[in-house]
């Protein structure tokens, strides 16, 4: 039996999935790993250059983007909603319903090395009868297996990842549904995961720190995003003016701990503006720790701790998880969701950074790093259908050419 090797460093490089040019960073929320499309060297030359020279347009631009990314990090790990809609992902990925088409294609790999075996038992390895024999087996593998996963890709789709699991890939598309429906007010749930995470960003400088800066970094940066992204502001704005600052990101943490956070926000932002100016960080932290009742938005998930049960294992995020426990500065979820700022007072950053050409573990042993960059890598459809496509044809026309050099 062959021992298994640890997995070294370049190995993990070899997972690291490369994102399209004009995507800065991306987090992907099943498994916590955040990409950023630089090089790990470029990123450090880019630190040390903001540290002298000070931040120009280009390396605000990727900060920003990091930022972002960082936003809905925070999101997952500490708001009730966004661990039980992950939670819920991961399990959908684990269910036997997701693994069928694996479990098929490695019954037919089974059957053909079968055959294989068979052929060189009867007639010996390198006999040229046995050779060909042995390639029409592989041949028809090969063709059954394209057949299968061009059969089980949803009409219209084209990836590998979406092939082999396309349960998985159905069950997030209505998850996706559900939350960009808009309630009656314009906003959806992923306007609220997605206004809160350029807020985050936004609040991540010193500059934007006051009433009117902070208006006028959300309005530049919101005019070159999809709407999506300016649904909360535009429903918030009007109506909290010169406070906005000062609400926007509480209401993002209280509205993420209801099963419904787009329809929560209406009757929190309410509660939020009804606080004395000056005492929302208070008031809505003391909110965030004893909910109020609010009928549009649905149960009360609180925080992500408190959706950890027997049945939802704290897996996805245990690493991120015990660092932010262990951590000596002892910030708790509601500060860090609405002070982006007090991640500088954190001793390490429990982040999973990955670059183009290595990564970063959050203290992760490299095998879970893996783990979850080839599951990232998957759900981030990397895997193209038309590679394996590619690969089937220079295989036939392998085979093409040996069957006339027979003839
Ligand atoms: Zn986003």
């Amino acid at each position: 039996m062959v021992e298994q090797a640890e997995i070294q460093m370049q190995d993990l490089v070899k997972l690291v999935k490369l994102l399209p040019p004009d995507k800065l960073a991306q987090y992907e929320p099943v498994t916590g790993v955040t990409l950023v499309n630089m090089s790990k060297g470029a990123f450090f030359d880019m630190s040390r250059r903001m540290q002298s020279e000070g931040i120009d347009a280009a390396s605000a631009t990727v900060l920003r983007a990091i930022n972002h990314e960082t936003g809905h990090f925070i999101q997952s790990c500490m708001t009730g909603y966004m661990f039980r809609r992950n939670s819920w992902l991961l399990g959908v990925f684990n269910s036997r319903k997701n693994t069928r088409v694996f479990r098929k294609l490695y019954r037919m790999e089974r059957r053909a090395k079968r055959k294989l075996w068979v052929i060189e038992r009867l007639f010996g390895k390198k006999r040229g009868f046995a050779a060909r024999l042995a390639n029409l087996v592989i041949f028809a593998f090969q063709t059954n297996r394209a057949a299968l996963l061009a059969q089980s890709a949803p009409k219209g789709h084209h990836s590998m990842a979406r092939a082999l699991t396309p349960h998985f890939f159905a069950q997030r598309d209505g998850l996706l549904r559900q939350e960009t429906a808009c309630s009656f007010h314009g906003v959806s749930t992923l306007g609220v995961i997605e206004g809160g995470a350029v807020a985050y960003a936004a609040l991540m400088e010193p500059a934007t720190r006051n009433a009117d800066a902070f208006i006028a970094r959300m309005e530049a940066d919101l005019s070159h995003l999809p709407n999506l992204y300016r649904e909360l502001w535009d429903f918030v704005f009007p109506r909290a003016e010169h406070r906005s600052h000062e609400v926007f990101l509480p209401l993002c943490a209280l509205a993420l701990c209801y099963e419904r956070p787009n329809q929560a926000v209406p009757f929190l932002l309410d509660h939020l503006l009804a606080m004395p100016q000056g005492q929302v960080e208070a008031g809505a932290a003391q909110s965030f720790g004893a909910l109020p009742l609010c009928v549009e938005g649905g149960a009360r998930l609180g925080n992500a701790q408190a959706q950890i049960s027997w049945r939802r294992k704290p897996r996805l995020y245990g690493p991120f998880f015990a660092r932010f426990r262990d951590d000596p500065s002892g910030l708790d979820p509601f500060t860090l969701l609405t002070q982006p700022q007090s991640l500088e007072k954190m001793e390490h950053l429990p982040l999973c950074l990955t670059f183009s050409d290595g990564y970063q573990p959050a203290n992760m042993p490299n095998e879970e790093v893996a783990a979850r960059m080839v599951i990232a890598h998957h759900i981030l459809e990397v895997e193209s259908f038309v590679r394996d496509q590619k690969e089937y044809q220079q295989n036939a026309v392998e085979f093409a050419r040996r069957a006339l050099s027979r003839l």
